[in-house]
C-alpha cells in the first residue's frame, strides 16, 4: 500500500490511536476534533487484556499500567440476602491475565502525549459534519463550511452520536438504554474496598452502585476511585431536584462503607450522568470513509469492552491497510477482521445488561439465582473470565498481534 493521506475524526481513544498505528506505518494523518481542547469526557473505564495489549504494541504498556490500578476480580452482591451476583476473577484462565482500572485521563494522556511527541497534526475546534466524495477523493466539511482534504481515506472515530455515521448508507437504528449511570472520581481512602477488585451493590437490577479504584493517575496524586449509581436517565432530573443529601442517604443505606467516597460530593457538578445507546453498523466502512470505535459500535458499559474494541478496531484496520494493495480491499478486510469478535460482545453486552440495569424483577431474581452456581461450576468461571477478559473468540490474530506474556509484564502493585 502507497503512502496515504488520512483524516481521523475525533481525538478520543480510537482517534489518537489510529493516528499512532497509521503513522507508524508511513500514512501522513491528520486528527480533526471538535473541541478547542482536546479532553476526555467521564470518569473512569477498565482496561482489558485486549486493550492492554495494543496500548503495549504501541510502545505504551509502561505509561498506562503507572497510571492504572491492576484489577484481579469484579465481585457483586445483592443488598437484600446478600446473595453473590456477580463473580469473575481473570485467573480462571491461565497465562496471568489481569484488568487495568484507569482513570478517562489517564489513557486520554498516554495516548495524545504521545501523538504530540510524534508532531501529528491536530486540528482543534473543527465538528465536522459531512464528508464530500469528489475525484475518487474525500472532504470533510466542517460546520461553518470550511472544507479540509483532499484525503484518500477518513476514519471516523467520533464516537456513539457520530454524524458521519448517522448520514451514511450503514447507519444502524440507535437504541437508547433506559438506564444510565451517575459516576464520579473521588480520593479513595485505604481499605475502603478491596483494592485489586471492581465492587459492586445491587437491589435487583434497578440500583447498582460500584467502587472501581482507579490508583494513582501522577505519583503526585492521590488514589482515586470512581463512583457510579446507576438509575434511569428520565429521573436524573427529579433525583437532582430532591437533592444531595437524599441521593447520599440512599447510598448509604445500601452501603455504609461508601461514607467517605459520599463526603467529597458536595455538588451535583461532580457527578456526570452517562447516557448509553446501543447500535453496531451493518458493516465498518461506506465508500472512502471508515468507522472505528464507538462510531461502529457503541453500548452500555456493563461488559467494559468499548475502550478496548475501539483500540482493537484501530490495529486491525492499521494491519488491514498494511496487508491489502488498495484501499476497497484493505476496508473489505478491516470490515471481516472484526466482524465475529465486534457483534458478539455487542450481543453479549445486549443480553447481559438487562440482568443488571433495567425494572425486571424477573431477570434480577434468575441472576440471584444463578450467578453464584455458573461462577463456581467449570467451564463458568473460565468462560466467564474470557468474556470480561474480550478474547471469547481470538481477536487478536486478525489485528496482527500477539497477546501480551503477562506473567512477564510487571504491573505497579497498589501501595
Ligand atoms: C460511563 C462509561 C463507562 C465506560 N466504561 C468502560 C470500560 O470500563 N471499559 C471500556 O472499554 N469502555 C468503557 N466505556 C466505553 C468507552 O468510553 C468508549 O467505548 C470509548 O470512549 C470509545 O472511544 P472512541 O474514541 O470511539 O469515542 P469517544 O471517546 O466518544 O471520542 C470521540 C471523539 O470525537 C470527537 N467528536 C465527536 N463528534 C465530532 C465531530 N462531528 N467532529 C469532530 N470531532 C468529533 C469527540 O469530541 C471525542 O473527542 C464506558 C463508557 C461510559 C459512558
Amino acid at each position: 500500500m502507497k503512502s496515504l493521506k488520512i483524516a481521523i475524526v475525533g481525538a478520543g481513544p480510537a482517534g489518537l490511536a489510529a493516528a499512532l498505528f497509521l503513522a507508524r506505518a508511513g500514512h501522513a494523518t491528520e486528527i480533526i476534533e471538535r473541541f478547542d481542547n482536546p479532553a476526555p469526557v467521564g470518569s473512569a473505564l477498565m482496561l482489558q487484556p485486549t486493550g492492554l495489549t495494543v496500548l503495549e504494541s504501541l510502545g505504551l504498556g509502561p505509561a498506562i499500567h503507572t497510571a492504572g490500578n491492576r484489577i484481579d476480580r469484579l465481585y457483586g452482591t445483592e443488598t437484600r440476602h446478600g446473595r453473590i451476583v456477580l463473580d469473575v476473577r481473570y485467573d480462571a484462565l491461565a497465562g496471568g491475565r489481569y484488568g487495568l482500572a484507569v482513570h478517562r485521563a489517564a489513557l486520554f494522556d498516554t495516548l495524545y502525549d504521545e501523538v504530540s511527541a510524534r508532531r501529528h497534526f491536530v486540528f482543534t475546534g473543527r465538528r465536522v459534519v459531512s464528508t464530500l466524495e469528489e475525484d475518487g477523493q474525500t472532504y470533510l466539511v466542517i460546520e461553518g463550511g470550511e472544507r479540509l482534504g483532499p484525503y484518500d481515506l477518513v476514519v471516523d472515530a467520533s464516537g456513539a452520536r457520530s454524524e458521519l455515521v448517522a448520514a451514511s448508507p450503514v447507519a444502524p437504528p440507535t437504541r437508547n438504554l433506559t438506564y444510565g449511570a451517575f459516576w464520579a472520581t473521588l480520593d479513595c481512602p485505604d481499605g475502603l474496598v478491596d483494592e485489586r477488585a471492581l465492587t459492586q451493590r445491587y437491589d435487583q437490577a434497578k440500583v447498582m452502585i460500584g467502587v472501581l479504584p482507579i490508583g494513582r493517575r501522577r505519583p503526585d496524586l492521590p488514589k482515586q476511585a470512581a463512583l457510579f449509581w446507576s438509575l434511569k436517565v428520565a429521573d436524573a432530573d427529579e433525583v437532582r431536584r430532591q437533592g444531595l443529601d437524599r441521593w447520599k442517604a440512599a447510598v448509604r443505606g445500601y452501603w455504609p462503607e461508601c461514607q467517605p467516597l459520599l463526603d467529597q460530593i458536595r455538588d451535583w457538578d461532580q457527578l456526570t450522568l452517562a447516557r448509553y445507546a446501543h447500535r453496531t453498523v451493518a458493516t465498518s466502512y461506506s465508500g472512502r470513509t471508515v468507522f472505528v470505535g464507538d462510531a461502529a459500535h457503541s453500548t452500555s458499559p456493563q461488559l467494559g469492552q468499548g475502550a478496548n474494541m475501539a483500540l482493537l478496531d484501530v490495529a486491525s484496520l492499521a494491519h488491514a491497510l498494511a496487508g491489502s494493495g488498495d484501499i476497497e480491499t484493505a476496508l473489505a478486510a478491516y470490515a471481516k477482521a472484526r466482524r465475529l469478535h465486534m457483534r458478539l460482545f455487542q450481543l453479549l453486552s445486549l443480553a447481559f445488561t438487562p440482568f443488571y440495569q433495567s425494572d425486571s424483577a424477573a431477570l434480577a431474581w434468575i441472576r440471584d439465582r444463578l450467578v453464584a452456581v455458573i461462577a463456581k461450576i467449570p467451564p463458568g468461571p473460565q468462560i466467564l473470565a474470557s468474556i470480561v477478559s474480550g478474547t471469547l473468540v481470538d481477536p487478536f490474530a486478525a489485528a496482527g498481534l500477539s497477546e501480551c506474556n503477562w506473567l512477564q509484564n510487571t504491573v505497579p502493585q497498589p501501595s
